[in-house]
């Protein structure tokens, strides 16, 4: 325990140490910035931050209502009681995503966790899981990107986090160009529940990179409804909005 709280100060003196010796660098564009894990004026001007506003449950940006859920939801509660993305997928978000997926860039998780955090509302026994890789590109590319992220919001939130709950058994297409009928026939079925006394009875925040559909996340959520898990929530970086629906 001592040995184990030891390790604990060190790296985070560690940490310190290197934020102190580094300044702190703009995570869209690389320019200094005052704030750690956060960015210069000029990229923050050009994100478009989705926040807590839009349909309780979809998360997509309402227009002129005074209801809290929008018309397709209340219809029909979605499987994911709870979607939210910190920002519009655009140049700077992609880039982020890009950097994340290909560089394995600890930082880049971190300033996405800094801003996914606020969203998750979510009780103390709620269990984050990133939406899974498919092991040969698991293997090609060393680590998921999602998982990353959920690492750096469980230890921002003080929730546990589970790379390994939910696994993929099929490798998928990309999904671009599909239809929303076609998306949801390949993605049916890729995904297995590995460990269901892990998400039995408790709230499941999936975690992901982009959103764009929702088809890939709606598949894990149905394989983890299954299994027994009382409710899914999703949070995510960056997603899919249609211009009209964003506000200038
Ligand atoms: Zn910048
Ligand atoms: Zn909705």
């Amino acid at each position: 325990m001592v040995g184990h709280s030891l390790v604990g100060a060190l790296r985070t003196a560690m940490r310190w140490t290197l934020d102190f010796a580094l300044p702190p660098r703009c995570a869209g564009c690389g320019a200094i910035t005052a704030d750690l894990h956060s960015f210069c004026p000029d990229c923050w001007r050009s994100i478009e931050f989705l926040g807590d506003s839009g349909c309780s449950a979809c998360g997509i940006p309402l227009q002129a209502t005074e209801q809290a859920t929008c018309a397709l939801c209340l219809a029909r509660p979605p499987r994911i009681a709870r979607t939210r993305a910190a920002v519009a997928y655009g140049d700077l978000s992609r880039g982020l995503a890009i950097r994340l997926k290909y560089g394995r860039k600890v930082a880049i998780a971190r300033t996405m966790a800094r801003y996914m955090a606020p969203l998750v509302k979510a009780p103390a026994d709620a269990i984050l899981v990133p939406v899974p890789l498919h092991r040969w590109r698991l293997w090609g590319r060393g680590f998921n990107q999602s998982a990353l992220v959920a690492r750096e919001l469980s230890r921002q939130l003080g929730i546990d986090s589970d790379p390994l709950v939910l696994r993929r058994t099929r490798r998928t297409p990309p999904l671009k160009g599909m239809s929303a009928l076609q998306r949801r026939k390949t993605v049916a079925g890729a995904f297995r529940l590995a460990d269901k006394a892990a998400v039995a009875g408790r709230t499941v925040i999936l975690v992901d990179d982009v959103l764009t559909t929702g088809s890939t996340a709606e598949a894990c959520a149905r394989t983890l409804r299954r299994g027994g898990a009382a409710r899914i929530e999703l949070v995510s970086w960056a997603r899919v909005v249609k211009p009209s629906l964003l506000m200038r």
